[in-house]
């Protein structure tokens, strides 16, 4: 799948679109999800143009993904969440129903975030 310049992310990395961002450094960009799922919301996305996880971890450099991954750690911490916990998620394709392509990893938290997810069928 070829990565589409104009969805909502790539958006708000060009400043066509506002966010409330908690975090930016070089290879990353932090902000809080529209519609948040619990208290805290915070969508971590690369600045380089990744469709998805696969294509992330395929194609990414090595320094881009060891930015990502302590990135996506910092910021956790620094929302105070390594202590009470929290669950991060990456959506994928089509049975994740991954709506916005252009990576990107949910952090939950700010309270229990439940099973881990629904069971097949419910
Ligand atoms: P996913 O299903 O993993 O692709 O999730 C996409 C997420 O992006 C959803 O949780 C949306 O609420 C969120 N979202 C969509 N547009 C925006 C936006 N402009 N600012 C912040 N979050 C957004």
């Amino acid at each position: 799948m070829a990565y589409d310049d104009g969805n909502v992310f790539a958006r708000i990395l060009r400043g066509d679109l506002p966010c409330d961002k908690v975090y930016e450094d070089d290879h990353v960009l932090a902000f809080r999800d529209i519609n948040p799922q619990r208290p805290t919301h915070v969508l971590v996305i690369p600045k380089g143009a990744y469709v998805s996880f696969d294509d992330f971890a395929e194609s990414a450099s090595d320094e881009e993904i060891a930015g990502f991954m302590r990135a996506t750690g910092r910021i956790a911490r620094d929302l105070g969440l390594k202590d009470p916990g929290y669950r991060i998620l990456a959506n994928h394709g089509r049975d994740g129903r991954q709506e916005v392509p252009h990576f990107h990893v949910h952090i939950f938290g700010g309270g229990d975030c439940g099973p881990m997810i629904k069971p097949a069928g419910k």
